[in-house]
């Protein structure tokens, strides 16, 4: 069987823990033992990582301009609840996670086991087996914190973006 490739690790990524050959998001949730559960959020870092301006993906402070992933149906609504990340984070997640890949053709099915400090997506259960979304990079100077389905989200309502493109191709050139 081949081995799957990776991509290659940033540097400003080197202080995360790496499984399987892909550096951990600072913000991604852990069990009890301390293994990661992709694409779910640890509810304390993301509500951090909102109010005090750091990425999700490294946790280091944001700098501008900012992006944030977002699904197609998150569009419409000019936010989302996972928090802003760097430029090169977001090159990163976009190559290194099949969901936003757009290489996973459905949401996995089953839910993770999560803590109370653990949350799923905002939208998990509609989303559950459901075919899987396009994504995209939204580009920002800045970001308002709103609460959005009473949990914390990034919105950028109050100021155009600086510009919207599909995962892929050209979606981090600058
Ligand atoms: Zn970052």
């Amino acid at each position: 069987m081949a081995e799957p490739t990776h991509p290659a690790i940033p540097l400003t990524l080197a202080h995360l823990p790496t499984v399987g050959g892909l550096a951990v998001p600072w913000i991604t949730a852990r069990t009890a033992a301390g293994h990661p559960l992709f694409g779910a959020l640890d509810l304390h870092r993301k509500d951090q990582a909102l109010q005090a301006r750091l990425c999700g993906v490294c946790g280091q402070r944001l700098t501008t301009p900012l992006v944030l992933l977002m699904r197609l149906s998150d569009l419409p609504r000019l936010c989302t609840a996972e928090p802003p990340v760097h430029p090169v984070c977001a090159a990163y997640t976009a190559s290194a996670c099949p969901m936003v890949r757009g290489s996973l053709g459905y949401y996995r099915s089953a839910s993770h086991p999560l803590d109370p400090m653990m949350i799923p997506p905002a939208d998990t259960a509609a989303r559950r087996g459901a075919a899987a979304e396009p994504w995209f990079a939204v580009w920002l100077r800045s970001y308002t914190v709103i609460t959005d389905h009473g949990t914390l989200a990034a919105s950028y309502a109050g100021g155009d973006p600086l510009r919207i493109r599909p995962i892929g191709g050209s979606a981090f050139s600058a």
